[in-house]
């Protein structure tokens, strides 16, 4: 999925910013770096900033203009510093970062960077099907370039890791035990702890009860439930009337 995002730098001023936005992106994982019309070089200084994610820096994409960037794309975001200056679809960051685990593991998906000055313009930002804003101080919400790329960049990640998370545990549920195995516990448990007397046959009370509340809050996997079903059978090893 990181492997299919592109971070897009329209018409970059300052080398620096682009090694900056080299080494926020590799941090977070990403490495499709694409230079729009850059007006500098990757020179010294954009190296140095890289520092070790100069090769992201040297191998990124030069194009002329922003619909070359983003011709093979399906899910194209453009970053502001102003909300709202067109009515247009926004995210915050963090829907930003989960539509792009989500849709970067169909097809490239880009986030778009404006100039240092001037941003992107309306017709950039009309080509991009949403627009995101880092909700930053209304009295100064302009950060640095490369800044605005660690921010984003850094929920593509976290949506990222999320959703790796999911999927483990989803397998991870499957090892739960079934109903009828936890009723043959129950079942199991109320037995053993009827011979060792803790209740009687005649006045159960509420134990078990409680001891179901205490087992469907606690959610036994099917390998700690094995566990109580032997210590259950131990104890019943040990008694005087059990063979
Ligand atoms: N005066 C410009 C500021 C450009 S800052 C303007 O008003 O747009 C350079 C770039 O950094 C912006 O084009 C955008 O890509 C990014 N950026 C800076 N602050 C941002 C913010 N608060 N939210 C989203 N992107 C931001």
């Amino acid at each position: 999925m990181l492997d299919n995002v592109k971070v897009v730098l329209v018409e970059t001023s300052h080398s620096g910013n682009i090694g900056s936005a080299a080494r926020a992106m590799k941090v977070m994982g990403l490495s499709q770096l694409v230079l729009v019309n850059p007006q500098c070089e990757v020179d010294a200084q954009a190296i140095a900033l890289a520092a070790g994610a100069s090769d992201i820096a040297l191998s990124a994409e030069i194009v002329s203009n922003l619909d070359d960037a983003v011709h093979d794309c399906g899910l194209v975001v453009g970053t502001s510093a102003r909300s709202r200056t067109l009515d247009w679809p926004m995210l915050n960051p963090r829907e930003c970062g989960e539509k792009f685990a989500q849709e970067g593991l169909q097809h490239p998906v880009a986030i778009v960077f404006g100039r240092e000055r001037t941003g992107l313009t309306n017709t950039e930002l009309q080509t991009c099907h949403f627009h995101v804003s880092i909700p930053a101080n209304p009295e100064y919400s302009s950060l640095n370039l490369a800044m605005a790329v660690q921010t984003l960049c850094y929920e593509i990640r976290v949506a990222h890791l999320a959703q790796e998370a999911e999927r483990y545990s989803e397998v991870q549920e499957q090892e739960y035990p079934r109903q009828h195995e936890l009723e043959l516990f129950y079942s199991h448990l109320e037995k053993v702890i009827t011979d060792t007397q803790f209740i009687s046959k005649e006045q159960p009370g509420l134990v078990m009860n409680k001891l179901r509340r205490l087992f469907s809050r606690a959610r036994p996997e099917a390998q700690e439930l094995n566990i109580l079903r032997g210590i259950l059978t131990s104890v019943e090893k040990q008694l005087p009337n059990e063979k």
